[in-house]
């Protein structure tokens, strides 16, 4: 007899991360029940999957109470704004979704005796002290400042799901996401990748903020969904990173980007956000050796399909 169809909501499904698993669990012959309020999200990302029998959609907040009817085997909670620009736009909403939405959801899970899963963050190293960032350390993290609605929101998140573990034995598994790149990120979210394929294909100078000399390390979108499946089926209980370690200052970023897209333009420096992490590069040796991933796609690869999929946009 086959074997029953598993059922993942994903919340926050039609966010950049959130629509690409929806894509990979419907491919593995799964079900989806995406829910998102839209508010960073769009329909555009998951539209060629509306009329698929697995997948179902509801626009819903999921900082406010809601419920799911029916059998649910995983929740997994990717939704936030994540780029600087958006949760600086919407504060509260970042604060609200990252606290009540996860434990609307913990809740969920533990009624529907599901697995949960967190799209945590590198932003719960802050503006790190230590390089490259290993899970056992804390971070440095401002608790006041304008990065703190979704640093602390997220850090916040990790501490309750770790005690719907302990305390509900909730099965929780926790990602914490590197700066994460391809396509269906959007054009104007204000994260640098977007920003300068943007700037690049409409001959607009690139910015770059401050001295340019910050460091980021790229991963594309599909190794991470290739490690988001892998942590979820894993036995490990506490947070994994995953994130491309190859590391660039974002003057570096700017040069192999106009490489790869063929044009050359001009560079303009803008001000340093505050806050803004000086270095950022995962030690992925934990995922390595329990979860046996590792980035497959090369920066060059990734930027060609991402500039792809932007210049189609246009
Ligand atoms: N950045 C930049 N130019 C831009 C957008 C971002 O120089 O147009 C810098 C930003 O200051 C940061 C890095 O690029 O140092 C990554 O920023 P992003 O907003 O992509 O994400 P973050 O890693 O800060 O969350």
């Amino acid at each position: 007899m086959a074997q029953k169809r598993k059922v993942y909501l994903i919340i926050g499904g039609a966010g950049f991360i959130g629509s690409h698993l929806c894509d990979r669990i419907i491919q593995d012959g799964q079900k989806v029940v995406c829910v998102d309020n839209l508010i960073t999200g769009s329909r555009n990302n998951i539209k060629h999957l509306l009329k698929n029998k697995n997948f179902s959609f509801f626009k819903q907040d999921v900082s406010e109470k809601f419920t799911i009817t029916g059998p649910i085997d995983y929740v997994l909670h990717f939704a936030s704004p994540a780029s600087p620009v958006d949760y600086l736009k919407y504060p509260i909403e970042t604060l609200k979704v990252g606290s009540f939405g996860t434990y609307n959801a913990l809740e969920l899970a533990k009624e529907k005796k599901a697995r949960f899963f967190l799209a945590s963050t590198s932003e719960v190293y802050g503006d790190p002290l230590v390089h490259p960032q290993v899970e056992s350390y804390w971070g440095n993290v401002n608790p006041i400042g304008i990065r703190s609605v979704y640093d602390e929101s997220k850090r916040f998140a990790e501490a309750i799901t770790m005690a719907y573990q302990r305390e509900h034995k909730v099965e929780t598994r926790i990602a914490r996401i590197f700066n994460t790149y391809g396509p269906r990120m959007q054009t104007l979210d204000g994260r640098v990748v977007p920003n300068f394929i943007y700037q690049l294909l409409h001959k607009k100078p690139l910015t770059v903020y401050g001295t340019g000399k910050q460091t980021r390390s790229f991963c594309y979108v599909d190794d991470l969904v290739e490690g988001i499946v892998r942590l979820l089926h894993s036995n490990i209980k506490t947070p994994v990173n995953l994130g491309n370690p190859l590391e660039f200052t974002i003057l570096e970023l700017a040069q192999i980007i106009q490489k790869v897209a063929r044009t050359k333009c001009r560079i303009v420096k803008k001000p340093l956000p505050k806050d803004d992490p000086k270095q950022r590069k995962p030690n992925i040796s934990l995922a390595k050796t329990k979860l046996k991933w590792k980035p497959a796609v090369n920066v060059k690869q990734g930027l060609s399909q991402a500039i792809a999929w932007f210049e189609q946009q246009m």
